[in-house]
């Protein structure tokens, strides 16, 4: 099986990862979600021979727009890297890990889609203010907010396209949102 929106294939060894962050986990004999990219069932393929990254030409307003996108993901992923290390509770450490496999997957998604050749290495930021579980729960929430944000305010300015990989992700951090609460 393979997911046409980060294009990984899902096979028994790996269907269980980032299991944390689904409120309903894969089975064995029955693959809900993207273990990579976290994306509903509609988005994966028992054709794996689907070969995904093959838009046409996107112009320079939507690369831009994807470019974006790139980046509040690595920003995000960077969070939950270090809330990961951070945090206190195994559980949450689990989990913010997991958070953080997935926004960096995000990330990949858009490189690919948007054709660029590298993931920049952004600015590590500091995150030691954040010194208790709560509130690296209370900052991963208000991230989650605003990545979903971003693909509501960019949805009616990207082609057809883009817009079924920005509901897809969009949904994945909905559900982010509520496991953070
Ligand atoms: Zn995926």
């Amino acid at each position: 099986m393979r997911c046409l929106i980060c294009g990984m294939i899902i096979n028994d060894k790996n269907y269980n990862m980032n299991d944390s962050t689904f409120i309903d986990k894969n089975e064995a004999d029955d693959i809900i979600r993207c273990p990579f990219c976290g994306v509903s069932k509609e988005y994966l393929s028992d054709d794996e021979e689907y070969i995904n990254f093959n838009l046409d030409d996107l112009d320079d307003k939507t690369r831009k727009v994807l470019d974006m996108g790139m980046k509040l993901e690595i920003f995000n992923g960077d969070f939950y890297a270090e809330a990961s290390k951070q945090a206190k509770d195994e559980k949450l450490k689990k989990m913010f890990k997991d958070l953080s496999n997935i926004e960096m997957m995000h990330a990949r998604v858009h490189k690919n889609f948007g054709g660029f050749e590298t993931l920049p290495s952004l600015r590590k930021m500091d995150y030691t203010k954040h010194n208790t579980d709560e509130l690296l729960l209370m900052e991963a929430n208000k991230r989650e907010k605003h990545a979903i944000a971003f693909y509501d305010r960019y949805f009616d300015k990207v082609p057809d396209s883009i817009k079924k990989i920005f509901k897809a992700l969009s949904d994945v951090e909905k559900e982010h949102v509520t496991i953070t609460e």
